[in-house]
């Protein structure tokens, strides 16, 4: 029987060596909160095992965010300070890597300005730019990992005392990670990346023209595909040859919509946590792949505003496809984060596309990218589409049909 200190240690291990592979002799930056510092320290510690250059920890605090946003002068929402957009610019060029371990209360800013976050995200979007294009463009490694806190735990199981809460949150995030303590994850996850694998090449194989999706929930959505889109999951490359892997957990595989041809109406199935909003019922109805009506049963507002941060987030950048049967799926948990959510079902993202997503747009320009129809935002929000009777069927250029999803999980 493993110990919770065993997992621990394992997963800690599993993010370095394989989230960021961190390599001899390079920079890693961790971001964490403070009240995650003995996890955070296990990371450092594996880093420095694996030879890492030196390990640098930018620390947060979600009580000093929610102050801050709550009693903050007005001006300070509509700049960030430059000394954080060079430490992040500076590592970046200098090839570190990046490992963002996320703890934060989904909640944390409930309440807040919604136009307080919207400038600031604005601010960070424009003035981050430089390091966001390094990082969306897979130039340096970086991972983001979760991490159960007290708050989160009660959100996803608020019938449990608060210990027992933050125990079995735990245990749904290892097993969604595949850590059990015996020291047998990284081996886990070559097998899991292979598996990926096998839909990439058929899905790349159709090269499909569009995709429509319709289910009971009411969606009956067409998402058009990039002329020369390519599939993605699980680890990716930077330049220099380095593997990574961005999300732990992915179950995901996925590809870049045409921002200018998406036609439907499309219902999320599950809530979406943003900005320590709960948004419940999401509807798009799409318009020649613009979002022309936003609704939902609960914090309306805060979609509204998301989707107007700039032109390319009312358009979008990512359709993936996730089996209705994956362990994060049949754990039948929501964890009111993204990055487990997101891989519990299929899901699409209005704003920022991945230029890897499509081929030769890495050495694109700007205009280039937009006229192969990658979208172009400073936002990025997955929202979840995909329920247990899914059905998607793949157009290809000559007109056949061919079934993608059936019954929720992939018909091939
Ligand atoms: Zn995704
Ligand atoms: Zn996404």
């Amino acid at each position: 029987m493993y110990t919770f200190e065993d997992k621990l240690k394992e997963y800690a291990e599993l993010l370095v060596r394989v989230g960021v592979n961190v390599q001899k002799g390079q920079d890693l930056v961790i971001t964490a909160q403070v009240d995650q510092a003995s996890f955070a320290r296990m990371c450092v510690k594996a880093a420095y095992e694996a030879r890492a250059r030196s390990v640098v920890v930018d620390w947060g605090d979600d009580a000093v965010s929610r102050m801050t946003f709550l009693n903050a002068a007005d001006d300070v929402f509509d700049s960030i300070p430059e000394y954080k957009v060079r430490f992040n610019t500076d590592y970046a060029e200098k090839n570190a890597c990046f490992l963002r371990l996320v703890s934060s209360d989904p909640e944390n800013l409930k309440g807040v300005d919604p136009g307080r976050l919207e400038r600031m995200h604005r601010a960070t979007g424009r003035q981050m730019k430089r390091y966001r294009e390094l990082l969306m463009s897979s130039a340096v490694p970086w991972s983001i990992g979760a991490l159960a806190s007290p708050s989160w735990a009660k959100l996803v199981f608020p019938d449990l005392p608060e210990p027992e809460a933050v125990a079995a949150l735990w245990e749904r995030i290892f097993m969604a990670v595949r850590v059990t303590g015996d020291g047998t994850a990284v081996e886990k996850w070559r097998q899991h990346q292979e598996n990926l694998q096998h839909h990439v090449e058929i899905l790349n194989g159709y090269a499909f023209d569009r995709l429509h999706y319709y289910n009971d929930l009411g969606s009956d959505f067409t998402v058009g595909l990039c002329k020369g889109h390519i599939w993605c999951a699980g680890g990716e490359f930077t330049p220099k040859g380095q593997f990574f892997m961005p999300n732990m957990p992915t179950e995901e595989v996925f590809t870049a919509p045409d921002r200018n041809r998406c036609e439907g109406v499309i219902r999320a199935a599950l809530p979406l946590s943003k900005d320590g909003n709960v948004i419940e019922n999401i509807r798009f109805v799409v318009k020649e792949g613009r979002i022309v009506e936003a609704t939902a049963s609960q914090n309306e507002e805060v979609l509204q505003k998301s989707i107007v941060v700039d032109e390319g987030a009312s358009r979008f950048g990512e359709v993936a496809l996730v089996p209705y049967d994956s362990p994060i799926s049949n754990s039948k948990t929501l964890f009111y984060n993204t990055l487990f959510d997101e891989n519990a079902a299929c899901h699409l993202a209005f704003g920022e596309a991945y230029p890897m997503t499509v081929q030769g747009a890495m050495d694109m320009s700007e205009e280039e990218r937009l006229a192969a129809g990658l979208n172009k935002s400073i936002t990025h929000v997955d929202f979840m589409v995909g329920t247990a009777d899914l059905s998607i069927d793949g157009y290809t250029a000559d007109g056949r049909r061919i079934p993608v999803f059936r019954n929720g999980n992939f018909a091939f």
